[in-house]
């Protein structure tokens, strides 16, 4: 009897989640905030990430499975962090101009899709109108970049990458669970981040690769449009 319930204390420990559950027709779905913009998806048995980043432990989190990546800068394409994750039979898919610096990559363009482990995968576009770090020049150029849809089980879960709230993103459709940046100057103000969401509506949006924003002025603008804000430690 006693070791029961030992069994049964351990088993709820090993149990618990350190992140957030969406159930879908292909199980459940766990997703764990790692840091700024990289994001641990745990579909069934295998680990998806996106954008891992050096900054961040990885030492106590599962070796990836797929490992998605969205653009060239270091906090998004990270050797050190894919090296700390990566196994024999990691699969890595990214844009053309990631596959410079990492190698056996699946490419995707802005508007393909592919398929891994029954999960679809669609590349979107992210970039800025706007921002730059010079006059006539942008942070992020259309092309070059991809936000990503994963599919899973019916469900649909949209990872913005660095962009402003583009035409792209504001017409997607069904999506349950959006992470959305927002961060001055590289990508937009939470206000804009705000009016794009309010414009695809999301089930549920992360704010997430937020450094410095006040998520505050993200709520307030999504007051009443029946989304679901969740705020997670990502710092
Ligand atoms: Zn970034």
């Amino acid at each position: 009897m006693r070791t029961f319930f030992l069994l049964l204390v351990i088993g709820s420990l090993m149990a618990a989640p350190g992140g957030d559950m969406v159930s879908t027709s292909a199980g459940n779905v766990k997703i764990t905030p790692v840091l700024h913009g990289t994001v641990l998806i745990e579909i069934e048995d295998r680990a998806w990430y996106v954008d891992p980043w050096s900054r961040a432990d990885y030492s106590s989190l599962p070796k990836a499975d797929v490992i998605l990546i969205t653009d060239i800068h270091g906090d998004h394409m990270d050797p050190k962090a894919i090296a700390a994750i990566r196994k024999a039979d990691t699969r890595i898919v990214g844009p053309a101009a990631v596959a410079k610096t990492v190698t056996e990559i699946k490419i995707l363009a802005n508007g393909e899709t592919t398929e891994l482990h029954g999960v679809e995968i669609e590349a979107i576009p992210m970039y800025n109108v706007q921002r730059g770090p010079a006059p006539g020049k942008l942070f992020h150029d259309k092309g070059r970049g991809n936000g990503y849809v994963l599919t899973v089980g019916g469900k649909r879960f949209y990872f913005s990458g660095d962009t402003e709230g583009v035409a792209e993103m504001r017409n997607l459709k069904n999506i349950d669970v959006a992470f959305v940046c927002m961060n001055l100057p590289y990508t937009m103000p939470p206000e804009e981040a705000a009016d794009a969401v309010k414009a695809f509506k999301p089930k549920v949006v992360y704010p997430y690769h937020y450094r410095g924003s006040d998520l505050k002025v993200f709520a307030a603008g999504l007051e009443g449009q029946g989304v679901e804000i969740r705020e997670r430690k990502w710092y």
